[in-house]
């Protein structure tokens, strides 16, 4: 028995010690507090393995001072490791104190027995025939054990309120100790009581250090982990079903459970269920997947997904079984397709919003290469005043009545949406574009809200997609484009876009922006066209705008005067024209010259300066006769407001200008004007000498015209004389001046002084 007893309590000593130094090593926190209530227990095993050994009373008593010492200290330590334990703070320093001071106590007095023999004496006894030293004990060992009991008691009970007070999942850890703890303690009052010589409760050391070496480094309560992660998964949004390897549903959660209409008790009969709502998955049961499906639940669409598992994995290597999880996206679903609705639709009328509708068009253009479309352009003319006339809801309200009209009226290939505030978009094929109806329809577009009744004017513009690849923008820009001339036009409402537009308006554009450098380089300078008398001498030339174009070339004034006149740029053209024509009348003057310039007065001079001063400014500064310089203003102006008209004539005749009056006989009302605008010369219309088959009758206009000039004191100009028969004729009716091919086209001012020189 001694012997037995000796080795396991050497086992257990070597056990406590090496237990204690992975404690110490431990990264946790209570690693140091249980490594040194390890530490401790091993001083009261090693007394009793010598008290077993001896068989020597001195070292049988040695022996029982290291037990009863490594007590006290075991208790110091069990009290420390309690308080980590249970995650325990001393409130005050009082209590500590008086346990260490008791503890010091009986140290001291264990340490003084040897002299005093109070605590305890040893007694030999034989067992089975060895001696073995017994213990008697006295006064200091009855306070040792009091105190001994009354600390572990203690203990007992701070284990025992943390295992009330803890849940019951958690509670094990503190369980388990407390139980390992009271049967030792019983189990050492037997071994008190039973007066063995050996104290095989010892043993139940050991174990007490085991168990809190495990429950503090390595305890895990798995039951209670299980059960939160099962709560978690329970309650999960998404339905989650597990299947061994037979394929047989083993759990369910409560929402797959809710999906499937099962009961927990049912929940075998779930891959049945699951098979009737979302069709086959067995087929795909080899590898992990993930796939979408639409239900109908009740009335209801719902989107689902599936994913499968093949992972539910024991120890990471061996495949368990496999799991499905059904998520309900329908919600989700739902926002996202709101979203994209809300992106691509116009809050207002639930059209596309314009980047839709150009996605939309490519797309369709795209899906039908043989179908030939127009992109159309709506605009709601002064929409504004709507808007303001009846206020900002009438005008949204007109606007959605605009819209419902293109939703009604649209057939299979279109595409429309709202391009802006009031401008709509519609890519039609061109067979399916009924013109006449959608003409009557803008004709008589009324908007009727409760009283109130307002007419909208609409016009579209039309482009037929021709080029391929143009973006849709462009398309619509061109549709746009195609609206301007009947912007003001109550009786059209549609008008297609040509080609010829385009260019139109990019050149104006062009050559608008090039106008000033134009200028300032003298690409712009005047031809001169030469005027010659009855006997075909020059006696001066008209000065006729040409632009040489450094890359379009020689540009006659048709191809920019008109645009000019319609932007107010011909001011600038000719307030140069005139400079360059005193500049050259003032050389003339110096050589002694008295050939005169006539220059052409635009209409629209007038709105932009003060064309008397202008010219008398100019003849000022280069010190020329104003005689020289003759003004050529066309009939068309002088018909309208003829009393402003009149007025500039007159000062001009009085500053000394001769005035032409040009192009007489282009309008209808030449006559009478003669009777009113005291001009000087009439350049008579070149139109008259045109060889038609009212001829003869224009020829006998002329003549009267020729007569009356004559009769009025005018001079008479023909323009366009083209051969030497009209010369001929002309001056038989007594015509005084004339100017045409005949006798030259404009040409360079250098060409024409050669020609004077040549006189
Ligand atoms: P316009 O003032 O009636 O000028 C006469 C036009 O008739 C010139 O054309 C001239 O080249 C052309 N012409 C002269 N003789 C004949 C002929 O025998 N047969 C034919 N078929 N045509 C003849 P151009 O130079 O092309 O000028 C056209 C118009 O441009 C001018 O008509 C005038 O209204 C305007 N224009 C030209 N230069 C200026 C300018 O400096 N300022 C302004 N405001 N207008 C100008
Ligand atoms: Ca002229
Ligand atoms: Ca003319």
């Amino acid at each position: 028995m001694r012997i037995a007893f000796a080795i396991i309590f050497i086992g257990m000593i070597i056990g406590l010690i090496v237990c204690s130094v992975i404690a110490r090593r431990s990264k946790k926190e209570i690693g140091p507090a249980v490594a040194f209530f390890l530490a401790s227990l091993v001083m009261p095993v090693t007394g009793n393995l010598i008290i077993i050994v001896s068989t020597e009373k001195t070292i049988a008593e040695i022996g029982c001072y290291i037990y009863y010492l490594g007590m006290d200290l075991m208790l110091f330590a069990l009290g420390r490791f309690t308080m980590r334990y249970c995650g325990l703070k001393w409130k005050s320093a009082v209590i500590p104190g008086i346990i260490y001071s008791l503890l010091t106590i009986d140290v001291v007095q264990f340490l003084l027995n040897p002299f005093f023999r109070h605590a305890f004496d040893t007694e030999a006894v034989l067992v089975d025939g060895n001696d073995y030293y017994r213990l008697i004990p006295h006064l200091g060992q009855i306070y040792h054990r009091v105190l001994d009991y009354g600390l572990i008691a203690a203990i007992l009970i701070v284990f025992i309120v943390m295992v009330i007070r803890t849940p019951k999942v958690s509670s094990e850890k503190y369980s388990v100790i407390l139980i390992a703890f009271f049967l030792t303690m019983l189990w050492q009052t037997f071994y008190i009581f039973s007066r063995s010589p050996v104290d095989r409760s010892m043993i139940g050391f050991g174990v007490c250090g085991i168990v809190v070496f495990f429950l503090s480094l390595y305890y895990r309560p798995m039951r209670l982990l299980d059960r939160i992660l099962a709560d978690i998964m329970s309650e999960a949004p998404f339905g989650l079903f597990l299947f061994d390897l037979t394929k047989r549903c083993f759990w369910a959660n409560a929402t797959g459970l809710r999906l499937t209409d099962l009961k927990e008790t049912e929940v075998e009969k779930a891959s049945e269920r699951l098979h009737s709502i979302f069709g086959d998955l067995e087929e795909r049961t080899t590898t992990d997947w993930v796939i979408h499906r639409t239900v109908v639940v009740g009335d209801e669409i719902r989107y689902f997904q599936l994913d499968n598992h093949n992972t539910m994995n024991k120890k990471r290597t061996k495949v368990v079984g496999t799991f499905l999880r059904v998520i309900d996206k329908t919600e989700e679903r739902r926002q996202m397709q709101q979203e994209l609705y809300d992106a691509t639709h116009d809050p207002l009328t639930g059209l596309y919003t314009r980047e839709y509708l150009y996605i939309k068009i490519e797309e369709m253009m795209k899906a039908h290469p043989g179908i030939r479309f127009y992109t159309c352009f709506l605009d709601v003319n002064e929409f504004k005043i709507v808007n303001d006339i009846y206020g900002t809801e009438f005008g949204d309200y007109a606007l959605k009545c605009v819209a419902d009209w293109i939703r009604n009226d649209m057939t299979k290939h279109c595409v429309y949406g709202r391009l802006a505030g009031d401008t709509f978009g519609v890519c039609i094929p061109v067979d399916e574009f009924d013109r006449a109806r959608v003409e009557r329809d803008m004709d008589r577009f009324v908007v009727k809200d409760g009283e109130r009744e307002h007419r909208l004017l609409l016009h579209l513009g039309v482009y037929e997609v021709t080029e391929k690849g143009l973006d849709v923008s462009v398309m619509f820009d061109r549709a746009h484009m195609a609206i301007a001339p009947i912007k003001n036009d109550y009786k059209t409402h549609i008008a297609f876009y040509d080609e010829a537009r385009r260019r139109d308006v990019l050149w104006s554009r062009h050559i608008t922006s090039e106008l000033p450098g134009a200028l300032a380089e003298r690409q712009i300078r005047p031809y001169l066209q030469p005027i010659v008398d009855r006997e075909g001498k020059i006696v001066g030339a008209e000065a006729l705008v040409r632009w040489i174009h450094p890359v379009s070339g020689f540009l006659s004034p048709a191809k920019f005067i008109p645009i000019f006149e319609k932007n107010g740029m011909i001011a600038e053209v000719d307030r140069y024209m005139w400079r360059s024509a005193c500049e050259i009348l003032a050389r003339w003057q110096k050589e002694g010259r008295d050939t005169f310039l006539s220059v052409n007065i635009s209409p629209k001079d007038f709105y932009f300066m003060d064309v008397v001063s202008e010219l008398q400014k100019l003849v000022k500064e280069y010190g020329i006769d104003p005689k020289l310089l003759r003004v050529e203003i066309t009939e068309t102006v002088m018909m309208t407001d003829a009393e402003k008209h009149q007025d500039v004539i007159a000062r001009l005749q009085k500053s000394g200008f001769i005035v032409e009056m040009d192009d007489f006989g282009s309008g209808y009302s030449s006559l009478n004007l003669l009777k009113d605008m005291p001009v000087d010369v009439l350049k008579i219309d070149m139109m008259f000498l045109r060889q038609t088959k009212a001829g003869q009758r224009a020829r006998i206009i002329v003549q009267n015209i020729i007569r009356l000039t004559d009769e009025l004191g005018i001079v008479s100009l023909t323009e366009g004389v083209e051969s030497e028969e009209q010369f001929r004729r002309l001056s038989e009716m007594g015509c005084c001046l004339y100017q045409g091919y005949y006798f030259s086209k404009p040409i360079p001012v250098e060409k024409f002084e050669q020609k004077l020189q040549s006189i």
